[in-house]
Protein backbone atom coordinates (compact mmCIF):
# COMPACT_ATOMS: atom_id res chain seq x y z
CA UNK A 1 0.00 0.00 0.00
CA UNK A 2 1.42 3.19 -1.27
CA UNK A 3 1.40 6.11 1.75
CA UNK A 4 -1.77 8.14 0.49
CA UNK A 5 -3.77 4.92 0.63
CA UNK A 6 -2.08 4.17 3.77
CA UNK A 7 -2.91 7.78 5.51
CA UNK A 8 -6.30 7.62 3.87
CA UNK A 9 -7.69 4.17 5.29
CA UNK A 10 -6.58 5.10 8.39
CA UNK A 11 -8.49 8.25 8.29
CA UNK A 12 -11.31 5.91 7.53
CA UNK A 13 -11.95 7.10 3.98
CA UNK A 14 -11.34 4.17 1.35
CA UNK A 15 -10.80 4.86 -2.02
CA UNK A 16 -13.36 4.21 -4.45
CA UNK A 17 -10.62 2.87 -6.91
CA UNK A 18 -7.51 1.15 -6.27
CA UNK A 19 -5.36 0.32 -9.50
CA UNK A 20 -5.15 -3.15 -10.45
CA UNK A 21 -3.49 -5.37 -8.38
CA UNK A 22 -3.22 -3.32 -5.42
CA UNK A 23 -5.32 -4.39 -1.87
CA UNK A 24 -5.78 -2.75 1.13
CA UNK A 25 -4.98 -6.18 2.55
CA UNK A 26 -1.10 -5.26 0.94
CA UNK A 27 0.77 -5.60 3.91
CA UNK A 28 3.96 -3.91 1.83
CA UNK A 29 5.51 -1.29 4.46
CA UNK A 30 4.63 2.01 4.54
CA UNK A 31 7.30 4.11 3.12
CA UNK A 32 9.12 6.79 4.90
CA UNK A 33 10.96 8.53 2.30
CA UNK A 34 8.49 11.84 1.52
CA UNK A 35 7.31 14.47 4.43
CA UNK A 36 3.34 13.95 4.15
CA UNK A 37 1.94 18.03 2.71
CA UNK A 38 -0.38 18.79 5.38
CA UNK A 39 -2.56 20.05 2.62
CA UNK A 40 -3.07 16.27 1.14
CA UNK A 41 -4.03 15.23 4.85
CA UNK A 42 -6.54 18.11 5.75
CA UNK A 43 -8.02 17.59 1.74
CA UNK A 44 -11.43 16.74 1.52
CA UNK A 45 -12.06 13.37 -0.24
CA UNK A 46 -14.00 14.72 -2.80
CA UNK A 47 -11.23 17.35 -3.97
CA UNK A 48 -8.36 14.32 -3.76
CA UNK A 49 -7.82 13.30 -6.83
CA UNK A 50 -8.81 9.61 -7.39
CA UNK A 51 -5.65 8.35 -9.02
CA UNK A 52 -2.68 6.95 -7.21
CA UNK A 53 0.40 9.81 -6.94
CA UNK A 54 3.92 8.45 -8.27
CA UNK A 55 5.41 6.95 -5.74
CA UNK A 56 7.58 9.43 -3.81
CA UNK A 57 11.45 9.66 -5.15
CA UNK A 58 13.42 7.26 -3.11
CA UNK A 59 15.58 9.38 -0.48
CA UNK A 60 19.36 8.64 -0.68
CA UNK A 61 20.63 9.77 2.86
CA UNK A 62 24.58 10.33 2.91
CA UNK A 63 26.43 8.75 5.22
CA UNK A 64 28.48 11.82 6.58
CA UNK A 65 32.32 10.94 6.38
CA UNK A 66 34.47 12.38 8.97
CA UNK A 67 36.62 15.74 7.50
CA UNK A 68 40.30 14.20 9.27
CA UNK A 69 40.39 10.93 10.10
CA UNK A 70 39.77 10.03 13.66
CA UNK A 71 42.01 10.85 16.00
CA UNK A 72 43.62 8.58 18.63
CA UNK A 73 43.53 9.84 22.41
CA UNK A 74 47.12 10.59 23.46
CA UNK A 75 48.18 8.59 25.92
CA UNK A 76 51.61 8.40 25.68
CA UNK A 77 55.02 9.86 24.12
CA UNK A 78 54.92 7.60 21.26
CA UNK A 79 50.95 8.56 20.68
CA UNK A 80 52.14 11.95 20.70
CA UNK A 81 54.85 11.08 17.96
CA UNK A 82 52.76 9.05 15.67
CA UNK A 83 49.38 11.53 16.03
CA UNK A 84 51.76 14.87 15.18
CA UNK A 85 53.12 12.25 12.33
CA UNK A 86 49.74 11.91 10.98
CA UNK A 87 48.16 15.26 11.90
CA UNK A 88 45.90 16.89 8.92
CA UNK A 89 44.57 19.52 11.45
CA UNK A 90 45.56 22.92 9.49
CA UNK A 91 47.20 23.91 5.80
CA UNK A 92 50.66 23.36 7.12
CA UNK A 93 50.54 19.07 6.39
CA UNK A 94 50.38 20.47 2.91
CA UNK A 95 53.39 21.75 2.78
CA UNK A 96 56.13 19.80 5.90
CA UNK A 97 58.24 17.24 4.85
CA UNK A 98 58.65 16.45 8.19
CA UNK A 99 57.10 17.13 11.62
CA UNK A 100 58.87 18.60 14.99
CA UNK A 101 57.44 17.04 17.77
CA UNK A 102 60.06 18.10 20.23
CA UNK A 103 63.48 16.91 21.46
CA UNK A 104 65.65 16.33 24.74
CA UNK A 105 64.70 14.55 28.05
CA UNK A 106 60.73 14.13 28.51
CA UNK A 107 61.14 14.29 32.53
CA UNK A 108 63.28 18.12 32.02
CA UNK A 109 63.08 20.44 34.53
CA UNK A 110 63.09 23.32 31.77
CA UNK A 111 60.96 23.19 29.30
CA UNK A 112 61.90 25.46 26.14
CA UNK A 113 59.39 26.85 24.29
CA UNK A 114 59.87 27.92 20.30
CA UNK A 115 57.71 29.51 17.70
CA UNK A 116 57.88 26.76 14.82
CA UNK A 117 60.05 24.52 12.91
CA UNK A 118 62.18 26.24 10.17
CA UNK A 119 63.64 25.15 7.14
CA UNK A 120 66.46 22.88 8.60
CA UNK A 121 64.05 21.51 11.42
CA UNK A 122 61.54 21.14 8.49
CA UNK A 123 64.45 18.67 6.84
CA UNK A 124 65.40 17.31 9.90
CA UNK A 125 62.35 16.60 12.18
CA UNK A 126 64.38 18.09 15.10
CA UNK A 127 63.64 22.02 16.62
CA UNK A 128 66.52 24.27 16.85
CA UNK A 129 69.12 22.45 14.85
CA UNK A 130 69.44 26.00 12.35
CA UNK A 131 71.34 28.98 13.11
CA UNK A 132 68.66 30.07 15.99
CA UNK A 133 69.42 26.45 17.09
CA UNK A 134 73.19 27.32 17.99
CA UNK A 135 72.88 30.34 19.25
CA UNK A 136 70.27 29.08 21.92
CA UNK A 137 72.64 25.85 22.72
CA UNK A 138 75.32 28.53 23.17
CA UNK A 139 73.31 30.75 25.84
CA UNK A 140 72.11 27.30 27.61
CA UNK A 141 76.03 26.23 27.95
CA UNK A 142 76.85 29.77 29.42
CA UNK A 143 73.80 29.77 31.76
CA UNK A 144 75.20 26.24 33.39
CA UNK A 145 72.42 24.80 32.03
CA UNK A 146 73.06 20.82 30.75
CA UNK A 147 70.65 20.75 27.33
CA UNK A 148 71.08 17.59 27.23
CA UNK A 149 69.97 16.61 30.82
CA UNK A 150 67.84 19.26 32.03
CA UNK A 151 66.17 20.23 29.00
CA UNK A 152 62.94 19.81 26.78
CA UNK A 153 62.25 22.26 23.56
CA UNK A 154 59.67 21.70 21.16
CA UNK A 155 57.33 24.19 19.31
CA UNK A 156 54.41 25.82 19.58
CA UNK A 157 53.59 24.61 15.93
CA UNK A 158 54.79 21.57 14.79
CA UNK A 159 54.91 21.94 11.32
CA UNK A 160 56.67 24.74 9.35
CA UNK A 161 54.99 27.57 7.80
CA UNK A 162 55.73 27.96 4.54
CA UNK A 163 58.73 30.75 3.88
CA UNK A 164 59.26 30.95 7.46
CA UNK A 165 56.10 32.96 8.03
CA UNK A 166 54.46 33.73 11.26
CA UNK A 167 52.50 31.19 11.92
CA UNK A 168 48.23 31.49 11.97
CA UNK A 169 46.09 32.13 14.96
CA UNK A 170 44.23 29.00 13.41
CA UNK A 171 47.61 26.81 13.26
CA UNK A 172 48.22 28.05 16.58
CA UNK A 173 45.34 26.55 18.31
CA UNK A 174 45.20 23.36 15.76
CA UNK A 175 48.67 22.40 17.50
CA UNK A 176 47.23 23.89 21.09
CA UNK A 177 46.71 19.96 22.17
CA UNK A 178 50.31 18.85 21.54
CA UNK A 179 52.08 21.60 23.28
CA UNK A 180 49.38 21.49 26.20
CA UNK A 181 49.99 17.47 26.29
CA UNK A 182 54.02 18.31 26.28
CA UNK A 183 53.70 20.22 29.69
CA UNK A 184 51.50 17.85 31.24
CA UNK A 185 53.97 15.22 30.29
CA UNK A 186 57.09 17.16 31.01
CA UNK A 187 55.96 18.43 33.84
CA UNK A 188 58.58 20.96 33.97
CA UNK A 189 60.09 23.09 37.23
CA UNK A 190 60.24 25.97 34.42
CA UNK A 191 58.87 27.27 30.90
CA UNK A 192 61.08 29.15 28.89
CA UNK A 193 58.95 31.03 26.25
CA UNK A 194 61.23 32.24 23.56
CA UNK A 195 59.89 35.09 21.55
CA UNK A 196 56.38 36.36 21.20
CA UNK A 197 54.58 33.50 19.70
CA UNK A 198 55.48 31.25 22.15
CA UNK A 199 54.59 34.07 25.13
CA UNK A 200 51.15 35.16 23.68
CA UNK A 201 50.41 31.38 23.49
CA UNK A 202 51.59 30.29 26.75
CA UNK A 203 50.31 33.45 28.47
CA UNK A 204 47.03 34.41 26.83
CA UNK A 205 48.54 38.20 26.30
CA UNK A 206 49.46 40.24 23.34
CA UNK A 207 51.50 42.04 25.76
CA UNK A 208 55.13 42.67 23.51
CA UNK A 209 58.81 40.79 24.95
CA UNK A 210 59.85 44.19 26.60
CA UNK A 211 56.82 43.93 28.85
CA UNK A 212 56.92 40.40 29.96
CA UNK A 213 60.43 40.28 30.52
CA UNK A 214 61.55 40.17 34.08
CA UNK A 215 58.51 38.67 35.64
CA UNK A 216 57.74 35.21 36.66
CA UNK A 217 54.36 34.42 34.80
CA UNK A 218 52.35 31.03 35.17
CA UNK A 219 50.85 28.68 32.58
CA UNK A 220 49.16 25.24 32.53
CA UNK A 221 50.14 25.58 36.50
CA UNK A 222 53.87 26.24 35.98
CA UNK A 223 56.08 28.91 36.12
CA UNK A 224 56.98 30.48 33.19
CA UNK A 225 59.87 33.49 32.02
CA UNK A 226 59.62 35.20 28.72
CA UNK A 227 62.91 36.53 26.78
CA UNK A 228 63.62 37.01 23.25
CA UNK A 229 63.51 34.46 20.42
CA UNK A 230 67.09 33.58 19.20
CA UNK A 231 66.53 33.70 15.83
CA UNK A 232 65.66 37.77 16.81
CA UNK A 233 68.93 38.36 18.51
CA UNK A 234 70.69 36.86 15.24
CA UNK A 235 69.06 39.84 13.47
CA UNK A 236 69.00 42.53 15.95
CA UNK A 237 72.75 41.45 18.07
CA UNK A 238 72.19 44.79 20.45
CA UNK A 239 69.69 42.89 22.69
CA UNK A 240 71.73 39.99 23.74
CA UNK A 241 73.06 41.92 26.59
CA UNK A 242 68.99 41.79 27.33
CA UNK A 243 68.91 38.16 26.46
CA UNK A 244 71.81 37.31 29.13
CA UNK A 245 70.10 38.89 31.52
CA UNK A 246 67.15 36.89 31.03
CA UNK A 247 69.15 33.72 30.98
CA UNK A 248 70.52 34.33 34.48
CA UNK A 249 67.07 34.83 35.69
CA UNK A 250 66.03 31.42 34.17
CA UNK A 251 69.12 29.98 35.69
CA UNK A 252 68.71 31.59 39.36
CA UNK A 253 65.04 29.91 39.14
CA UNK A 254 65.89 26.63 38.27
CA UNK A 255 68.61 26.79 40.93
CA UNK A 256 65.94 28.00 43.51
CA UNK A 257 63.38 24.89 42.69
CA UNK A 258 66.85 22.99 43.23
CA UNK A 259 65.59 20.12 41.42
CA UNK A 260 68.38 20.91 38.18
CA UNK A 261 71.65 20.55 37.81
CA UNK A 262 73.76 23.81 36.58
CA UNK A 263 77.17 24.75 36.47
CA UNK A 264 78.48 26.29 39.58
CA UNK A 265 78.01 31.08 39.36
N1 LIG B 1 62.68 28.74 15.47
C1 LIG B 1 61.75 28.18 16.29
O1 LIG B 1 60.95 28.87 16.89
N2 LIG B 1 61.77 26.88 16.42
C2 LIG B 1 62.62 26.09 15.81
O2 LIG B 1 62.55 24.89 16.01
C3 LIG B 1 63.59 26.68 14.99
C4 LIG B 1 63.60 28.01 14.83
Amino acid sequence: MNRRAFVLHEMGHNPLWLPRGTSLADDSPVTDTAPLATSAIAAPIAQAPLVAPAPAPTRIIPIEQPATPREQPISDWATLHTSIASCQRCELAKTRHNVVVGRGKPTARLLIVGEAPGEQEDRQGQPFVGKAGQLLESMLAAAGIDSEQDVYICNVVKCRPPGNRNPAPAEIASCASYLEWQIDAVQPTLIVALGRFAAHTLLDSQAPISALRKQLHHAHGRPVLVTFHPAYLLRSPGEKAKAWQDWHQIKCQLAASGKVTTSAS
